[in-house]
């Protein structure tokens, strides 16, 4: 029996930043992670933290670490078929994101939670049960090492951080909510001649397929597309060729050809958005566990940084016995709520594979029509603003954009006759 003040499964983007945090805080806590390895690390993930995130980078400390680790800085630049829309950087409102590949980032926060005073990491050790009390509040984990032992460690607080197939949620209880996702993702990185737009990263909006350029640490840049099911069959043949020929192809297409593939190419063909009731009592999820959304609008890695400080933010006055932890628990479950729940639900929607809705392209055409809308898409592109502040004044303002459009369109030929 070992007991601690918080139990977190899984040690990885939002595991180890959670244990960092509460730790940071007083907390005594155990950090387990099922892989053995110390720089095990997550293989399909295309790593842009994005500007939302970037604060709380800052404030943990995180951020320097991750820049000397070869962290590349930039913006986002979308293309549509009105142009690209890309904030010139004096106007921009967010901070830049971040690209590190997570063979560095993973090994990184891991070492940083290990070198924390009052974390104990335990690798190689799988979470194999939840126990609760008799009122049902969660009093820690089982788990088992790969030689088959068990321990009990007991908790004030248990943590799931355990990524979007949690087991901790399973064993707990909360139940997911999955919505479909018609898309495939390939991935893979390239050394050559960055794009021209690096040191941002790119994304282009093919509607309904779309294609990635992001330029990170050590001068490589991954390339990546995320097509709709029908063009599955093509890239099941060769992935790698698929990929290129794709990338290639596209609208102001990266250098791609002048490029030489490093490493495989990786890919995931079934991507359901899954969200779960974030919070029981004694135990919360973080991260993936908590919600898994569509990679395509890259937010999971950036939503795992944020997530782990409202968890520790809201628990640790609880931890340290000044106030009910169930108190603590319901302000995190609201944060969840009120900060992710509005864009998940905007991604999981277009995750569906659909084209743009009239919504949509009324927006994104009148940003590419009038660049003093940029910085206000680039927001919430980059999920820094909340869709019920951006979308009630955006929407007026675009249409008011098209009048204008419209109407000067209209007095044109008049205007053409009188010169
Ligand atoms: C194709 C693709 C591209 C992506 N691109 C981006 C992007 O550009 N930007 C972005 O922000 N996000 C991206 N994501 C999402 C991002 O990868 C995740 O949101 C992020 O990794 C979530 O971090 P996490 O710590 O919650 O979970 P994970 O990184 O999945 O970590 C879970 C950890 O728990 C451990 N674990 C699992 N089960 C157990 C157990 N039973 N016992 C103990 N330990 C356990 C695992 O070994 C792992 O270390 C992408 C995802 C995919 C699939």
């Amino acid at each position: 029996m070992d007991d601690y003040d918080v139990v977190v499964i899984g040690a990885s983007i939002a595991g180890a930043s959670t244990a960092t945090l509460l730790a940071r805080r007083g907390a005594r806590v155990a950090l387990v992670e099922k892989r053995p390895d110390v720089n095990a690390f997550k293989r399909i993930c295309s790593h842009y933290i994005q500007p939302s995130a970037v604060p709380m980078l800052e404030r943990a400390g995180f951020l320097g670490p991750i820049t000397r680790a070869g962290g590349v800085r930039g913006h986002a630049r979308l293309w549509t078929k009105w142009g690209w829309l890309f904030t010139p950087h004096e106007a921009s409102r967010v901070r830049a994101g971040v690209n590190l590949r997570r063979e560095r980032l993973d090994p990184l926060l891991r070492q940083i939670a290990a070198d924390t005073p009052g974390v104990d990491l335990l690798l190689g050790e799988s979470v194999e049960g939840v126990s609760a009390d008799d009122r049902g509040t969660v009093t820690g984990a089982e788990v088992r090492n790969s030689s088959g032992r068990t321990r009990q460690l007991t908790a004030k607080l248990t943590v799931g951080a355990d990524g979007r197939d949690s087991r901790v949620a399973e064993l707990a209880d909360l139940r997911p909510r999955i919505k479909p996702h018609r898309r495939f993702a390939y991935g893979a990185y390239f050394e050559g001649p960055p794009p021209t737009s690096a040191p941002d990263v790119s994304l282009w909006f093919l509607d309904p397929h779309v294609a990635l350029a992001f330029p990170t640490d050590s001068g490589l840049t991954l390339y990546g597309c995320m097509p709709t099911q029908d063009r599955l069959p093509e890239f099941k043949a060769d992935p790698g060729r698929a990929l290129q020929r794709f990338v290639a192809d596209i609208p102001d297409a990266p250098p791609i050809r002048e490029s030489r593939m490093l490493g495989p190419v990786f890919g995931k063909l079934k991507l359901p958005n899954v969200r779960r009731g974030p919070t029981r009592p004694g135990l919360a999820l973080v991260g993936d566990a908590a919600v898994a959304a569509d990679p395509l609008f890259g937010v999971g890695c950036g939503w795992a940084f944020q997530e782990s400080e409202w968890l520790a933010d809201s628990t640790a006055a609880a931890l340290n016995g000044e106030q009910p932890l169930q108190q603590g628990l319901d302000g995190y479950r609201d944060q969840i709520k009120r900060n992710i729940y509005p864009h998940d639900w905007l991604i999981s929607d277009y995750a569906t594979g659909r084209r743009m809705d009239p919504a949509e392209k009324l927006m994104f055409s009148a940003g590419a029509y009038e660049p003093g809308l940029l910085p206000a898409l680039e927001e919430f592109a980059t999920r820094s603003i909340d869709p019920a502040r951006f979308l009630p004044r955006m929407l007026p303002r675009a249409m008011a954009v098209h009048a204008r459009r419209g109407l000067t369109r209209a007095r044109r030929p008049a205007e053409a006759v009188a010169a």
